[in-house]
């Protein structure tokens, strides 16, 4: 045989892994940089699951979505959404076929790793007013400390009114730290293990120092900044006891390297997502099975909670459709298909040992479907079927979408779970579709533009 034929029979034959931005077109890397911009605005306004919900269903109401009536009476094309306490929201674009030939969702979530302010948080100490936090999501601790923090969330107030908060955004607004230990001092520090060089109840922040004038009395620069809270929220310290409060970094999105071919920003896992899987929905006009879009809370912390995807609340979205539109819904959600659409950790040149190389997703190899996650033996994860596979697969080819494959690290490296085994154990087809990331969970994420358009493309082409 010549080495032509053997060069032919190889690429006939091996499965050839190449960069997407070699495959694709200027025309087409220009897009994904455009639409990009739209994604970064996106991540720059909604840093907390009440925020990106709010922003969605704003974004959704301007494209003719209504909140769902279970006593309405819809047609094919008409748009609704479901929003579940202000924290997950499901969008929906009904289909012409009926609910009983099954929908197609796609599923991502807009909680990220952050710390919450403790229900008691505020206290004084060395003449310095901090906050007490509890790190909500798995955080490299140490990474949280001397970055800029800003403080979003709500006070529940005995009288049922909200006050909302977000503080540090904003240009000129004042900004948070949590202050960390000097090199010159870090003796005793440096022998602890990298899980503890900061510990959870050293993740204080710093809020202020200015004490109420007052010729004596203890506590006063706690005094100070409660009066200023009370004068601009209308709360005392009572309140936070019925507070979400939430730190999270104050970083502004931006482009990354020379050729601005990435993104750095925080809650890209799994914003990154979900911003694909709401625009996408927002694109479908008129598709043959009904769309469905659900942004989550919670999956950082498990999934768990009525706000999470492991309670009823998709379950009851497809019900609450069935009982409009006709059908039932033990056969709607057996028919029904999802993608779940999550991260995966990209494979870092610096970190390459965690990684199999040949199952390992790359940055800017295009969106990454990832058959199962989970742990040791495939523990905590639905193990997608290959025919399911196939069938994504398939229309991914068939659309000309940039794809790879990936799992989550080495066999025993680690591991993790995302929301497809709570949606798989509805009876439904779940496979993860999402974006490569680098530094996943760390207060700046990165992610390549390419990569973040052929997630939108990929979500587009499912709910179609
Ligand atoms: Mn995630
Ligand atoms: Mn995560």
């Amino acid at each position: 045989m010549s080495q032509d034929a053997v060069k032919e029979l190889k690429e006939e034959l091996f499965y050839n892994k190449k960069n997407g931005l070699l495959k694709v077109s200027e025309k087409e890397i220009e897009t994904a940089n455009g639409y990009c911009e739209g994604y970064k605005d996106f991540i720059s306004t909604a840093k907390t699951e009440r925020e990106a919900a709010k922003l969605s269903i704003s974004m959704a109401e301007k494209s003719g979505f209504k909140p769902f009536d279970r006593n309405a009476k819809y047609k094919a094309g008409d748009r609704v959404y479901f929003s579940n306490r202000g924290k997950t929201v499901a969008f929906a674009v009904i289909g012409k076929n009926g609910m009983e030939c099954g929908t197609n969702i796609t599923a991502a979530h807009i909680d990220s790793p952050r710390l919450d302010l403790k229900p008691n948080p505020l206290y004084e100490d060395t003449d310095l007013a901090l906050f007490k936090t509890h790190y909500y999501g798995g955080i490299k601790k140490y990474q949280w400390t001397a970055v800029p923090l800003s403080l979003h969330g709500v006070f529940c107030k005995k009288d049922g009114s909200t006050v909302e908060v977000s503080l540090g955004e904003k240009d000129g607004e004042p900004q948070f730290v949590i202050n960390d230990l000097l090199p010159h001092l870090d003796k005793e520090q440096s022998k602890r293990t990298m899980a503890e060089v900061i510990k959870g109840e050293e993740l204080n922040v710093l809020i202020g120092s200015m004490p109420f004038k007052a010729d004596e009395g203890s506590d006063l620069v706690k005094l100070n900044i409660l009066k200023l809270l009370n004068e601009k929220y209308g709360i005392t310290e009572e309140d936070f006891l019925s507070a979400e409060l939430e730190m999270v970094p104050a970083m502004k999105p931006c482009d990354l390297g020379f050729d601005r071919s990435l993104i750095g920003g925080y809650g890209q896992d799994d914003r990154v997502c979900a911003y694909p899987a709401l625009t996408a929905i927002l694109d479908v006009k008129a598709p043959e099975k009904t769309a469905i879009a659900i942004l989550a809370d919670k999956e950082e912390i498990g999934s768990d909670g009525n706000t999470g995807l492991n309670s009823d609340f998709l379950y009851h979205c497809v019900c609450d459709l069935c009982y409009a539109l006709g059908g039932d819904v033990t056969v709607a959600l057996r028919n029904s298909c999802c993608l779940s659409a999550d991260v995966n950790a990209a494979m870092d040149p610096t970190f390459k040992d965690v990684s199999e190389p040949m199952n390992a997703s790359l940055v800017n190899y295009g969106v990454v479907l990832t058959k199962y996650t989970g742990a040791r033996g495939k523990g905590g994860t639905s193990d997608a079927s290959a025919e399911y596979v196939a069938k994504v697969r398939a229309m991914l080819d068939n659309a000309n979408i940039i794809w790879q494959t990936g799992e989550l690290g080495k066999v025993d490296a680690g591991g993790g779970g995302t929301v497809a085994m709570y949606i798989a154990n509805l009876g439904v087809d779940v496979v993860d579709l999402g974006v490569p990331v680098l530094s996943m969970h760390a207060p700046f994420e990165t992610t390549s533009k390419l990569d973040v358009y052929m997630c939108y493309r990929a979500m587009y082409e499912f709910m179609k």
